[in-house]
């Protein structure tokens, strides 16, 4: 099996075609998005001449002040926001990469992991090729770079054509916005219009990770970007081809679990629908004596709504999220026990006091958030504290864009689920099955989803070997 790439990265990208304030509805754009990445973000905007970019390090509203924004004024923009662990986190890294090229300037926005970008890269340094980050992103505008195909939109298709793996990407020349989507359609990317936005037949047109983005800046959701599309919106309105044959569908099904907005069309679904009938589908599979469903804010909200409609037990909100926890943070000498967790979290003692208490959550990945939470919860005086989990155990890394730990660190692969429970000390544990997982997120219907986190089933030939490796002494 080939060894894949694992940039262990989340993002979200926007990109705007034709608008007066292109720039300030990128801004807002990723404002929506910033949940899909903390760590970096940048916009690229031209008025037709030259690209402008702006990207550094932090959260959205802190990169773009106004008078950052008013140096980008432009009618077309394309912004990204990232999200890496420790090692390739620099400045350097941040989105988009803007280049110019033997194709013109362009700039490029990515969402998704390659998983054939390390093979490439080795391949192009070796004739001679020079890369200036450690994104595999940085790939494809090499690709594009040297193709034979002198069109700018056949070079992408062609260098698009030889990646493998997760990417939704937007791109940006002086006059055109550019939208792709990888054959299996791993990530989302939706397509939007403002009407008299001031584009092409007096429309703006917009792309996004999430529809919750086009919310924000007035769009209307149109559809999404269909997987091995390439989109193009220009002078003459928005075309569109395939650059690859159909594969078999395999979008994200942990979009829908964790990582979108509720409020958002992921896959042509509402997240919030999934969201609330994984925990409908929960109570069912795993029904618990209680006095009170308590959600662990905010990811497990929706869920602990379900839970409690199909339960009949009271829903309450027994743990309070405090939403202002800046970057870092002063830590008391002597250390208190659960600092992290107590900054984003406390128990609300008058709810809690002498309950049985059924806790939801949307994922276990290394286990220690959740041993916290039991911890604090029983603290604040409950009785029992039965952990309810809207998704199967997490057992494998994923390749495809979402930051999820080596094999070695998912407490899933290997404890059993009572090395678990004992582990996080609860009084039970249980999680959704697979089966119920893809039921509650519509599997079959509208879309077909990778559920490798899951199942170790991955959907392409190219998986980290060193990232599935067992922790020694188990399975
Ligand atoms: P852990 O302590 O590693 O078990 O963390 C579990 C918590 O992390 C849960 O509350 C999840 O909501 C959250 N979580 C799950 N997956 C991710 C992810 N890929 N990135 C960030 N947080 C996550």
């Amino acid at each position: 099996m080939p060894k894949a790439d694992k940039f262990r990265e989340a993002c979200g990208v926007v990109a705007i075609y034709a608008h007066p304030e292109a720039e300030k509805l990128a801004y807002l754009g990723l404002h929506a998005l910033q949940h899909r990445g903390q760590e970096s973000a940048g916009i690229v905007t031209s008025d037709g001449d030259a690209l402008r970019l702006h990207k550094g390090m932090g959260l959205v509203a802190e990169i773009f002040s106004e008078e950052v924004l008013s140096k980008l004024h432009g009618n077309l923009a394309i912004g990204h926001t990232r999200y890496s662990t420790a090692g390739d986190s620099a400045l350097l890294n941040a989105q988009p990469i803007r280049v110019q090229s033997n194709k013109g300037t362009i700039a490029l926005a990515h969402n998704g992991n390659l998983v054939n970008a390390s093979v490439i890269r080795s391949h192009l340094e070796s004739q001679g090729s020079i890369f200036q980050t450690n994104s595999d992103t940085e790939v494809i505008v090499h690709l594009i770079a040297r193709s034979k195909e002198q069109a700018l939109l056949d070079a992408m298709a062609d260098a698009l054509r030889q990646v493998e793996g997760a990417f939704s990407l937007v791109m940006i020349s002086p006059d055109r916005i550019y939208a792709a989507r990888d054959p299996r359609g791993f990530r989302p990317l939706a397509l939007g219009r403002i009407p008299g936005g001031g584009g092409p037949n007096g429309d703006t047109i917009v792309f996004a990770s999430e529809t919750c983005a086009f919310d924000l800046i007035g769009a209307t959701f149109e559809r999404d970007v269909k997987p091995g599309e390439l989109m193009v919106a220009g002078p003459s309105g928005i075309t569109s081809r395939f650059f690859a044959p159909p594969q078999p569908q395999s979008s994200c099904i942990f979009e829908h679990v964790y990582f979108s907005r509720p409020d958002s069309l992921v896959f042509g679904r509402a997240v919030e629908e999934s969201r609330a009938e994984l925990g409908r589908e929960l109570a069912r599979e795993a029904p618990a004596e209680a006095d009170m469903v308590v959600p662990v804010p905010d990811s497990g909200v929706s869920a602990a709504m379900g839970y409690a409609a199909e339960s009949g037990i009271p829903f309450r909100f027994g743990l309070i999220r405090n939403h202002y926890v800046g970057r870092t943070f002063i830590e008391p000498l002597q250390s208190v026990r659960d600092f992290g967790v107590k900054l984003k979290l406390n128990p609300v003692r008058s709810l809690l006091e002498g309950k049985r208490v059924v806790l939801i959550d949307d994922s276990i990945v290394r286990g220690t958030t959740s041993r916290k939470i039991v911890r604090m919860v029983r603290g604040a005086g409950a009785r029992e504290v039965h952990m309810r989990i809207s998704c199967p155990p997490t057992i494998s890394p994923c390749f495809y864009g979402v930051d999820t730990p080596s094999m070695r660190e998912l407490i899933a692969a290997n404890k059993s689920i009572e090395e678990i429970r004992e582990f996080i000390g609860a009084d039970s544990l249980a999680y959704l099955s697979v089966e119920g997982l893809k039921k509650a997120c519509g599997d079959g219907q509208k879309t077909t989803y990778c559920s490798a986190c899951y199942t170790g089933c991955y959907p392409t030939d190219w998986v980290d070997v060193e990232e599935i490796q067992p922790a020694r002494g188990r399975r």
